[in-house]
């Protein structure tokens, strides 16, 4: 029997059930059932913590200290259990469910630090006997908003610094993956946050998400999801006249050079590409490869796809596991379709794979043959699907990685300090890896892109603080 998950509205848990939640490796299990917030429950959440605000922004580093370091050390201690369960809503594997929540709590720990080294500045002022401050202050009441791909890390690397920095939160979470959000919220409600602090508003994005763009008393929004709601997200906020932050997607390319170590190479793309299903908005789905390389690079990256196990997220020996839902299915579906009457060959996978239990498993696909101008090559799949682009040399490479509407992360593989020096500072991408798979990225350095990818100041590590805080100049007269 599951137990009924509210949301938190104002220190209280409150709400009817409303929708469960399905495992996509058994779509026969339910993993449990979650109240559905309305526009008035996200009103009464955004209203509460407007009202913690002034008490928490005051509150000082030992209270916000204590609580992020017990949300932490929970976290860590319970990190096989809530990576499993993970796993269970979202269809990543064990080990990375497991992985992304060790993330989850370090994340926690840093901003549990980050709380005892706030600093400010301190300047003579131009005018005689005129001290100078600049110090950095709260927000305010900042909503966020999350995607499914990463249910526990994103809530993370949003909550933590936001707290850290003196904002209340209203959290609404994406549908498909209410578990670990709620879990993550009845972590930090049991370590001491006062009542309003974190509001937990699970439900559908344009009813809940909505009601948070519409409403006049959210002074920032940190949102990561399509581009189609970010801009949504935008366009609301600049109404508002308000913070906001937005992670969109990604067509990262890998490059892959003659000169590349093959073994090093075909683990990257492997990696970058197919690990987590390819639901990584830092996943390579753009294989550029140049000539001399390019068979034996395709042919090993085939040899090893084909030994991957692909099966139920929850069994140990599986490496890549089901696709997040039908709906996710049918558009890697229709995108290796339509690679397919853009010319491109379909030289590995792309098929569905039945297992002992229902689920939505896809095997993982390889194009050759594309070009950089086909929708497969510029539009964002989110599935373990990418696609070979053969090129000349390395600048047609660069050339080729550069020519995409989005710049999240870029990756190369080669032993030329040449090629890799001169591709760190040409990339046009917020993240730059050598000899590094494009995804899986450290906890306490900013994340971010350009373009299509991102907008506003990065997330993660010191540089969160930029979005956090607002920056306020004070001047003293000493009499
Ligand atoms: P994805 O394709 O990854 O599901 P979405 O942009 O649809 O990306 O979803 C990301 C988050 O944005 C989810 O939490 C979703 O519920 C929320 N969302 C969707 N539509 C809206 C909206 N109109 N206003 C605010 N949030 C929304």
């Amino acid at each position: 029997m599951t137990v009924l998950r509210k949301n938190l509205i104002d220190g209280e848990w409150l709400g009817e059930a409303g929708s469960h939640n399905i495992n996509p490796s058994n779509t026969n299990d339910v993993v449990g059932e979650y109240a559905s917030a309305g526009p008035e429950e996200a009103r009464q959440a955004i209203a509460a913590a407007k009202a913690a605000f002034p008490s928490w922004s005051r509150s000082g580093p030992l209270a916000r200290h204590a609580v992020l370091k017990k949300a932490s050390d929970e976290i860590m201690a319970r990190k096989d259990e809530i990576g499993r369960s993970l796993a269970r809503e979202e269809g990543k594997t064990l080990a990375e469910g497991v992985g992304e929540t060790i993330r989850a709590a370090q994340i926690f720990d840093f901003f549990a630090g980050e709380t005892l080294r706030l600093s400010g500045e301190m300047v003579p002022s131009v005018r005689p006997g005129v001290g100078v401050e600049m110090t950095r202050e709260g927000v305010g009441v900042v909503g966020i908003i999350t995607p499914w791909n990463f249910p526990i890390a994103i809530p993370a690397w949003k909550i933590a610094p936001a707290l850290a920095y003196g904002n209340t939160i209203v959290f609404k979470p994406a549908e498909l993956v209410p578990e670990s959000a709620w879990t993550i919220v009845d972590i930090l409600h049991r370590a001491g946050l006062p009542k309003g602090v974190l509001n937990l508003v699970m439900g559908k994005g344009s009813v809940v998400g909505q009601a948070m763009l519409d409403s006049p008393d959210v002074n920032a929004i940190s949102f990561t999801g399509s581009v189609g709601t970010g801009k949504r997200v935008a366009a609301a906020s600049v109404e508002h006249m308000r913070k906001f932050q937005l992670e969109m997607g990604g067509k990262n390319p890998l490059v892959v050079l003659d000169d590349a170590d093959l073994a090093v190479a075909v683990d990257c793309a492997i990696n970058g590409a197919y690990f987590s299903t390819g639901q990584r908005c830092t996943a390579s789905s753009r294989l550029i490869v140049t000539e001399g390389i390019h068979d034996r690079f395709v042919d090993a990256v085939k040899e090893r796809l084909d030994k991957l196990v692909i099966g139920d997220a929850l069994d140990a020996k599986t490496q890549i596991g089901p696709v997040v839902d039908q709906t996710q299915l049918k558009q890697d579906e229709d995108y290796i379709a339509i690679g397919r009457q853009e010319g491109a060959e379909l030289a590995f996978g792309g098929e569905r794979l039945e297992r002992e239990t229902p689920g939505f498993y896809l095997r993982p696909a390889l194009f050759l043959g594309s070009t950089n101008a086909m929708r497969i090559s510029r539009e964002e799949i989110f599935g373990p699907v990418a696609n070979v682009i053969r090129v000349k040399d390395y600048d047609e490479a660069l050339a080729v990685a550069n020519d995409t509407p989005f710049g999240l992360t870029s990756g190369i593989c080669t032993t030329s300090l040449k090629h890799a020096t001169h591709f760190k500072r040409n990339s046009e991408a917020g993240m730059v890896m050598v000899n590094l798979p494009t995804a899986g990225v450290d906890f306490h350095v900013p994340f971010g892109g350009r373009r299509g990818s991102s907008y506003g100041p990065r997330e993660q590590g010191r540089y969160a603080m930029e979005f956090y805080t607002t920056v306020k100049t004070a001047y003293t007269l000493a009499g």
